[in-house]
């Protein structure tokens, strides 16, 4: 049986030294969150285990998501990364293009058959029978069946391929369709954003073929590690927020005081996503922290949510959904002054029971 090289062995033929895999495993471990010894596991698994192969579709989108994968704030994780899915099939990354493009595809099902990863950027659009989207001579979302019907797993990548996003936006005339509603026998990780951020996407893939493994999951099928918080439970506007001082308009006292964006309508309370942690551009910085809200690009439907600049108003707090920005000030200003008596209340009864631990252990 003809030997199946292993991604070390990939990477090194890229020149890729011993040292920078060692940097990009630790990089990856921190990148999902996990500590040292975690970097050691995904260094053996990728020394031992033979490469998976990614193929990477494209389908109705805009690019973005390659646009920031390639531009990963860590040039040695899109490297490591480039160096191993370059080889198998990325229609906008690779050299091969027309029909000889096309026939890296049959190639890779007939030696990899059920053991591939795909990657897909964009999605079909289903109307007139996916004319609106058509590649190699045929409907992009039969090229989609066909090579999910032979793969092992199933990347969405951004918010095009898990939601649909601005070409499913009403009244979507093309049919504009999410991966998973084509698709319903192949375990699918989404993982949304417009585009999503890099980091987020060498972490997914380099867990998924290291491990070969899914990350776990939310119920919304996101990898939990980088998507079980909303950017509002990080953001360092919060506090402004918690106090209820807001910014009014984009030119005001509060915007040059960095108040909270949330009635200029940042969408940070409903939208899970990596930005306040993580940030953009090897974190340099994210949309609130330049003055301007979240968009809520990570979240299904966010196209038809309304003015990208009205306040969300349908955020929980205090456990009763908020008619109104104004309303959302006042119960936080009131919530905030309740929050300082109730700490206070619980420091002096920690601080009573501590007492009298002390005086039940003197007796
Ligand atoms: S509403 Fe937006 S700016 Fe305000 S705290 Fe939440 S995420 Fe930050
Ligand atoms: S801040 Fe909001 S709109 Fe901007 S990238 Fe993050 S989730 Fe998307």
């Amino acid at each position: 049986m003809a030997h199946r090289e292993t991604f070390y062995e990939v990477m090194r033929q890229h020149g890729i030294t011993r040292r920078s895999f060692l940097k990009f495993c630790s990089l990856t471990a921190a990148g999902l969150g996990m500590g040292p010894e975690f970097a050691m596991k995904i260094a053996h698994a990728l020394e031992t285990k033979p490469r998976t192969p990614v193929i990477w579709l494209h389908g109705l989108e805009c690019t973005c998501c390659t646009e920031s994968f390639i531009r990963s704030g860590h040039p040695l994780a899109s490297d490591v990364i480039l160096s191993m899915i370059s080889l198998d099939y990325d229609d906008t990354l690779m050299a091969a293009a027309g029909h000889q493009a096309e026939e890296l595809l049959e190639q890779t099902i007939e030696k990899y058959d059920g053991n591939y990863i795909l990657a897909v950027e964009g999605n079909p659009p289903l109307n007139e029978d996916g004319m609106y989207c058509i590649q190699g001579g045929q409907p992009f979302v039969e090229k989609l069946r066909h090579m999910a019907d032979h793969c092992k797993a199933i990347i969405a990548w951004g918010s095009c391929a898990s939601w649909g996003c601005v070409q499913a936006a009403r009244p979507n005339p093309t049919r504009a369709t999410p991966v998973h509603k084509v698709i319903r026998n192949k375990p699918i990780v989404k993982v949304p954003g417009c585009p999503p951020i890099a980091e987020v996407m060498t972490g997914v893939i380099t867990y998924m073929i290291a491990f070969d493994a899914l990350p776990e999951l939310d119920r919304q099928g996101r990898p939990k590690m980088f998507y079980s918080q909303r950017l509002h439970d990080k953001c360092y506007r919060r506090p402004h927020f918690d106090a209820g001082q807001f910014v009014e308009r984009f030119d005001d006292e509060g915007a040059r005081k960095g108040y909270c964006l949330y009635k200029v309508g940042c969408k940070g309370p409903t939208t899970y996503n990596a930005c306040s942690t993580l940030e953009w551009n090897d974190g340099l910085s994210w949309p609130v922290k330049s003055g301007h809200g979240c968009l809520g690009c990570a979240e299904d439907d966010f196209w038809d949510k309304g003015s990208f600049y009205s306040a969300v108003t349908n955020m929980k707090v205090m456990g009763s959904a908020e008619a109104d920005a104004d309303k959302v000030g006042k119960v936080l200003a009131g919530a905030a002054a309740i929050g300082v008596a109730a700490h206070a209340a619980a420091s002096v009864v920690s601080h009573m029971s501590d007492k009298s631990r002390k005086e039940v252990r003197h007796d």
